[in-house]
């Protein structure tokens, strides 16, 4: 865009407006801002384009949300790629899944050396930064895909995954899930074994993501886990009542320990209207789903984005309400005011969710920083929002395993 305020100077387009100069400042302010911060997104599900239709992230794209290019207008400094194993899966299908797609990013950051470096450290982060490359960090999205074995962990964090989240729709056999996108959310915590999984990810220095698990699970990994753990993608239930957000009891418990609420963009957990309005249609949505997504086997991928124009149709339909950008900006602020700007940050869900209108993708992540300005909040704190909370409480996971390695030698 050009830069108004100095359009408005030279009386371009109208007499000089204080005003409209100095809103189109903080727009100024604001892109300065984000593009000299490191801007972390906890969340993306790029993988499974990458592994079921062989997309090269160099190419922008026109479907989907993140590629190369739209990542660099987003100002994006690292991205952390969720190798996500759908419910279904189970035993060594699951665990076959979770290598397909972390390779499938592995493959990307070797294919594009120039803009993409692979992160396990803070401080790997921070450099790749430096060097103005994309740091690209590997995650696991559903605890089932370990297959009850703590090798099969340990296997993963070799291949540098930094978090895995322990659940995803549905209970594993250590854990509870909060359920599907509507529904009351389950009752299970973890088992022994589960709290063996915590620590062993501790030792490991693998973030435990709280994303997705039953409230019972919550309160129990906060217990067990001696690092701080991080929700990587969820909202504020006092906003929208989904049981895949925390409440403000539970946000507050998180912060109390050091760890961090990573505010999705996924409509559903967003907008209690548009929730209540997917609670009443859930099972027409299934159903013309399925129909649509039949030929598409276990294209994840495609399905999801036919599932985003089956949405769309349903909008026009006057089925299901359209949702704004600037909730996600509603659930930073409610969040920030519960437990400060240390302890907020954003994991978009990106290709894995669908959109609010206005944040379709990667390259419009500007608008949070300018929104965030807009509201009043200090530079520093924007800074931390939409990135540095996620390198602290990444060093204390590594500063845990390396006190447990000390401990067990000593
Ligand atoms: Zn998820």
């Amino acid at each position: 865009m050009l830069s108004s305020p100095l359009l408005a100077l030279a009386g371009v387009g109208g007499a000089f407006s204080p005003a409209s100069a100095a809103a189109d400042s903080i727009e100024c302010r604001a892109r300065e801002l984000h593009f000299r911060s490191l801007v972390i997104d906890t969340h993306v599900d790029i993988a499974q384009r990458c592994f079921f239709e062989q997309f090269d992230m160099g190419r922008r794209d026109a479907e989907g949300s993140v590629d190369i290019p739209r990542l660099r207008e987003g100002g994006v400094g690292a991205v952390f790629c969720a190798a996500w194993v759908p419910a279904k899966l189970s035993g060594a299908s699951a665990v076959k899944r979770a290598l397909d797609l972390l390779d499938a990013v592995r493959e990307q950051v070797r294919l594009h050396p120039g803009d993409l470096a692979l992160a396990r450290t803070a401080e790997e982060i921070r450099r790749a930064h430096r060097d103005g490359k994309i740091a690209v960090v590997l995650c696991v999205e559903g605890g089932h895909a370990i297959d009850n074995d703590l090798a099969v962990l340990r296997s993963f964090a070799v291949l540098g995954a930094r978090y895995m989240t322990l659940t995803h729709f549905a209970d594993t056999d250590w854990a509870g899930s909060s359920g599907g996108l509507v529904g009351a959310g389950g009752s299970k915590g973890l088992s022994e074994f589960g709290r063996e999984v915590v620590r062993e990810m501790n030792r490991l220095g693998m973030v435990v993501d709280v994303s997705h698990v039953s409230d019972r699970t919550f309160a129990d990994v906060l217990e067990t886990s001696a690092a701080p753990v991080m929700a990587s993608h969820s909202c504020c239930r006092a906003i929208c009542p989904a049981m895949r957000n925390l409440t403000d009891d539970m946000i507050r418990a998180l912060a109390a320990r050091g760890g961090l609420l990573q505010i999705t963009f996924h409509v559903g957990f967003l907008s209690a209207e548009y929730h209540a309005a997917m609670c009443a249609v859930m099972a027409e949505f299934e159903s013309r789903s399925r129909i649509r997504n039949e030929e598409f086997g276990d294209n994840e991928a495609r399905m999801l984005r036919q599932d985003e124009l089956l949405r769309a149709e349903m909008v026009r339909e006057g089925k299901l309400p359209p949702v704004n950008w600037e909730k996600i900006v509603e659930h930073v602020d409610h969040a920030t005011q519960l437990v400060g700007a240390e302890h907020v940050g954003l994991g978009s869900d990106f290709d894995g969710a669908f959109m609010p209108e206005g944040m379709e993708d990667a390259s419009m992540l500007p608008r949070i920083t300018e929104a965030l300005l807009r509201r009043g909040y200090a530079d520093e704190d924007i800074r931390k929002i939409v990135g540095e909370n996620v390198l602290r409480v990444l060093a204390d996971a590594e500063r845990v395993a390396q006190e447990t390695a000390a401990g067990a030698s000593s």
